[in-house]
């Protein structure tokens, strides 16, 4: 594994937790029926023995809907060599089984309600279980914590390293968004948005390149009926509001890392690892011989 890249961006960033306990889902559960989160393992697994320089990664990425977390988390975890979870696939994932919460979740969905901590948390729990038994360590989750609530479960339970925060200038979320086209024929998404915007109050220079769609799909593109400015806007509104108390919750703890997006993922990928202290081809090394 990846162990000396990583022992440098803990040491880099002087992130490395006092102690060191595993995610595991029975304690992870327990919190959740117990009235009080409190940080007690129900029981000690093999690699809670483990010292935390040889654990690998456990971080969580927020950002709002539209910045691109989902790849960039996507593209850390193929590079470190730990899970990307994203509790909006374990949710559409558990939708599509025949699973236990099924049932209970496509009436949440189907009546435009959120899904409680609860099931969030049962999920996450439920995935990291199944992780675990094929020898799966560390994670990079995407999409949770998203309330206050669940970041106190997860904080009860295990030791979060580091939260990115990715973040885009609003503006710039905003053409993005607006200029999203999906391909009526085969659903592959594109964007016709140019967007090269200037630094202005304090705010960095933006480039993002078009994603053009190739001749097969350009006949066919539509744009989804919830990318209008109005909508957007108030996605990201309420993003905010919700997320706002999960940064802090982290902030607090020293362990959030801002990332002001400087454009798509050419430009914005070497960077996030230069603030990483992450070496992609050190890291493909790495992950080869081990
Ligand atoms: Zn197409």
């Amino acid at each position: 594994m990846a162990a000396a890249v990583l022992n440098r961006v803990f040491r880099a960033k002087s992130l490395t937790s006092s102690s060191s306990s595993y995610i595991t889902r029975r304690s992870l559960c327990s919190s959740v029926t117990e009235t009080e989160h409190k940080k007690k393992p129900l029981y000690v697994s093999q690699r809670d023995l483990k010292k935390d320089e040889d654990r690998n990664v456990q971080w969580i990425f927020l950002g709002c809907p539209g910045v691109g977390k989902g790849t960039y988390a996507s593209r850390l975890s193929n590079l470190l060599g730990v899970p990307h979870i994203a509790t909006g696939d374990l949710v559409r994932h558990e939708l599509k089984s025949s699973g236990p919460l099924s049932g209970q979740l496509e009436d949440i969905v189907n009546r435009g309600k959120l899904v409680s901590d609860e099931i969030i948390v049962s999920l996450l729990s439920k995935r990291l279980e199944e992780g675990g038994a094929k020898d799966e360590s560390g994670f990079i989750l995407d999409g949770f914590p998203r309330t206050i609530k669940q970041a106190e479960i997860l904080e009860g339970v295990t030791d979060i390293d580091l939260v990115v925060n990715l973040k885009l200038r609003e503006d710039v979320l905003i053409e993005k968004c607006l200029g999203r086209r999906v391909c009526s024929q085969c659903g592959k998404n594109y964007n016709v948005a140019c967007i090269n915007f200037e630094a202005k109050n304090g705010s960095p220079a933006v480039y993002m390149a078009p994603l053009p769609a190739p001749p097969g799909c350009a006949p066919h593109l539509i744009t989804r009926a919830d990318d209008t400015e109005e909508v957007v806007k108030e996605r990201i509104r309420i993003y905010n509001e919700m997320c706002q108390p999960v940064e802090e919750f982290y902030r607090s703890r020293g362990k959030l890392m801002e990332f002001d997006l400087p454009g798509g993922i050419p430009e914005s990928w070497p960077k996030l690892l230069h603030a990483l202290n992450l070496d992609e081809n050190e890291g493909r090394r790495l992950s080869a011989v081990a």
